[in-house]
C-alpha cells in the first residue's frame, strides 16, 4: 500500500492521539521513527521528529479530519486575558535552530520546542497557557471507545 505523509509531531503523545483520532473516522495510520524519537528525543528535530503516515488515497480526508481536529481543540481554548478565542499557538521570537537546539539541551531541559507562544488577536496579549474551556460545566465524561 501506498503512504502519504500527512503531518509531523514532535512527541509521540500527540501523534498517537491524532492517529487514534483519525482511526476512528476509518483513516488507516502509521506512525513512522517512533521509536527513534521516543528513545532519543534530541534527535527529534534531526529525523523530522514522529511522521504520521496515511494510505496515499486517504491522504485528503485525513487532511481534512486534522483541519477539524485543531478546529475542535481550539474553539475550546480561550485567551485568559480577555476570553476570545482568536488565539494562535506560534514559535516565539527566538528562532530555534540546531545551534539552538543544542544550547537547550545543555541547559538540561528536555523539550525542544516549548518556547512556542499563544498570541491572542483580539488584546494582543502573548501567554503560555490558554483557558480550556470545555472543562468548564462538564460532569466529568470521558468518553471511551
Ligand atoms: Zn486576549
Amino acid at each position: 500500500m501506498e503512504l502519504a505523509l500527512l503531518e509531523s509531531f514532535e512527541n509521540y503523545i500527540d501523534a498517537h492521539i491524532i492517529a487514534g483520532r483519525l482511526e476512528n473516522e476509518g483513516i488507516q495510520c502509521w506512525l513512522k521513527d517512533e521509536n527513534t524519537v521516543t528513545v532519543t528525543p534530541f534527535f527529534s528535530n534531526a529525523v523530522g521528529g514522529i511522521k504520521l503516515m496515511v494510505a496515499a488515497d486517504q491522504v485528503e480526508q485525513a487532511k481534512q479530519l486534522l483541519h477539524q481536529f485543531l478546529m475542535e481543540k481550539k474553539s475550546n481554548l480561550a485567551c485568559p486575558y480577555c476570553g476570545s478565542h482568536d488565539i494562535e499557538l506560534l514559535p516565539s521570537d527566538k528562532p530555534m535552530n540546531m545551534l539552538g537546539a543544542i544550547g537547550t539541551w545543555l541547559v538540561g531541559r528536555y523539550a525542544i520546542s516549548t518556547d512556542n507562544e499563544w498570541t491572542c488577536y483580539n488584546c494582543q496579549k502573548k501567554f503560555k497557557e490558554p483557558v480550556d474551556t470545555s472543562k468548564e460545566g462538564q460532569g466529568g465524561e470521558e468518553q471511551n471507545s
